[in-house]
């Protein structure tokens, strides 16, 4: 039996919440999450709350371990990321959002990465008819506005912590996956054309910008099924990544969305994925597939930039670190 003296915590988060530090994150969170709502409204988005369990998740997910439960004798999985579930609202909304969890069992090597939880939250969009280049330009308008005001409305506290927030206007640098191939491997980092960019590689970039900017043209291959294939060269895909700049690595992953079933079914079967799992959503592409664009911005990470912390985990109030046995 394992005793209560041994199972005790050494600072226990109920506790490290009231430091000022966490205390002033999860205020500034909460502006952040109060403006965005304003922003997205203006912006004639309808918020909708995120399934939080169901037959299938996103599988794209770098590494990281998605967890299944049996529910009443089927396996049903805990959200991952809602992107499957987004392409089945927007039929119903020409833009969507909200504020998801998602829970990934991350390899134990991101413990350390100072920007990975086991559960976190993506603020995610979806748009009807939209190309990721209005997705694009929609993120622009929205985060200026959005650290504009969270700027004006959180001064004290990043004054605190001598923050001075850029606020960027669009349109914000497209370099293309090529080109940081190329700069990886100048930098020391050798990796293979179509691998994921590691998250070191996107550190070293962000922290010679000082603005966001996206990494675009993405090869085919290279990222998960539901991402389209650009028509004027099927060599690339139609998704991108927004990463913050002064070492923040990435913010967002997003882009437009697959509806050809078949191209999907070969992909899925590709990287061995239960078809099953997958049963409603193929038939609801083949049903009436609906063209639409969107990303996911990390919540934590976006409050970590705002207020130029070191670490996420102190921007949630019961960080799950990989590994880490906490409440
Ligand atoms: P992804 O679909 O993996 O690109 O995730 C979308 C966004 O969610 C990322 O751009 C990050 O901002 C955020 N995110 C992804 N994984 C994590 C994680 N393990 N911890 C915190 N935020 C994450
Ligand atoms: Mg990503």
């Amino acid at each position: 039996m394992i005793s209560t003296q041994k199972n005790k915590m050494k600072n226990p988060r109920y506790m490290e919440i009231l430091q000022k530090n966490i205390r002033d994150a999860l205020s500034v969170q909460h502006v952040i999450l109060l403006e965005s709502r304003k922003i997205l409204d203006d912006l004639r988005f309808i918020e909708v709350l995120a399934p939080v369990i169901g037959p299938s998740s996103d599988p794209g997910i770098r590494g990281a371990k998605r967890v299944s439960f049996d529910y009443y004798g089927k396996q049903y999985k805990i959200m991952s990321s809602m992107i499957l579930y987004k392409q089945a609202l927007i039929r119903a909304f020409d833009n969507v959002y909200a504020f998801a969890p998602n829970v990934r069992l991350e390899p134990l090597a991101n413990t350390n990465s100072d920007r990975h939880l086991c559960e976190f939250y993506q603020l995610d969009l979806e748009m009807k008819d939209k190309t990721i280049e209005d997705v694009m330009k929609i993120t622009e308008i929205f985060l200026e506005k959005l650290l504009y005001k969270v700027d004006l409305l959180c001064k004290d506290i990043l004054s605190d912590y001598n923050r001075n927030l850029i606020i960027p206007s669009g349109p914000f640098p497209k370099i293309p996956y090529s080109k940081i191939v190329d700069i990886a491997d100048s930098e020391g980092f050798p990796m293979l054309y179509g691998d994921e960019i590691p998250w070191e590689v996107e550190v070293e970039l962000s922290k010679h910008a000082c603005k966001p900017f996206w990494i675009v043209d993405y090869p085919a291959g290279s990222r998960g099924f539901y991402y389209k294939v650009n028509p004027d060269d099927p060599s690339l895909l139609l998704t991108m990544d927004l990463i913050y700049p002064h070492g923040f690595g990435e913010a967002s992953s997003g882009g437009e969305r697959e509806t050809d079933v078949r191209r999907i079914h070969y992909l899925l079967r590709e990287s061995g994925e239960n078809l099953e799992e997958y049963a409603w959503y193929l038939e609801m592409l083949k049903t009436d597939g609906q063209n639409s664009a969107g990303l996911g911005i990390g919540v934590e990470r976006l409050t970590r930039y705002v207020l130029g912390f070191d670490t996420i985990d102190k921007c949630t109030a019961f960080p799950k670190k990989p590994g880490v046995y906490s409440i």
